[in-house]
């Protein structure tokens, strides 16, 4: 969990559509339908098995995005050689990605599920009781790891510096589950360090839960 030291993890409301279903039965009263006796009933396609893939997904250090995104102009050469081997090690032990495909979900189904695992959220606070300077470090080179990860697999979210994030079906909620996550309704899992969006990318800020309250938000 995080502390006050830390930066305020967002917590996004959901963005629902709300129908009228009063409006809608006002409307039929008015105008009663005959039973159309020809019409058959559609049958609704079957939505197929959850597809639930391991991928590779090759994060790459980036000094200037890593100064962009830690609030600095340049890093000292101390806490560079700390980082890069880090860096690394992070990606070679804990990463993980996956492709999680549901049918029943928009467009071909297709998302991208990145995480760091729970020894370098460990890491970090140890870090941080030493230095919450050291340990805001890693935290913020935690977060340079997945968005490069995630970037590396879809190109498109360099471009937008964020990646949307869709409201996961019930079909990928279990899959999370599988995968030993924990899907929290305010948009985050019980991951630190995690990103989840469509993939290929697909209409930004149009489905991204964070919309709501997210000041770059776009017409997108
Ligand atoms: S609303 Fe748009 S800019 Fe904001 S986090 Fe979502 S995708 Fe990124």
């Amino acid at each position: 969990m995080p502390t006050t030291k830390k930066p305020a993890v967002k917590k996004p409301a959901a963005k629902t559509a709300v129908k009228n279903p009063a409006a809608q039965k006002t409307a039929a009263a008015k105008k009663p339908v005959a039973p159309n006796k020809a019409a058959k009933p559609t049958a609704k396609k079957p939505a197929g098995p959850i597809q639930v893939e391991a991928i590779d997904a090759h994060p790459e250090f980036d000094l200037f995005t890593y100064c962009e995104l830690s609030g600095e102009t340049r890093i000292e050469h101390d806490l560079l050689e700390e980082l890069e081997p880090r860096f690394d090690g992070w990606a070679e032990k804990y990463l993980r990605a996956y492709k999680i495909t549901d049918p029943a979900a928009p467009g071909d189904g297709g998302h991208l599920l990145i995480w760091l695992e729970e020894p370098v959220e460990d890491e970090i606070e140890g870090v941080w009781q030493d230095s919450p300077s050291a340990g805001m470090s890693f935290h913020n080179l935690a977060i340079h790891m997945v968005m490069s990860a995630a970037q590396n697999v879809v190109p498109e979210l360099a471009d937008k510096g964020c990646a949307p994030l869709p409201k996961p079906t019930a079909g990928i909620l279990k899959a999370f589950e599988k995968l030993g996550l924990v899907w929290n309704k305010e948009g985050t899992v019980n991951r630190q360090f995690a990103v989840f969006t469509r993939m290929p990318y697909s209409d930004g800020c149009g489905i991204c839960m964070l919309r709501p309250k997210c000041p770059n938000a776009s017409d997108d």
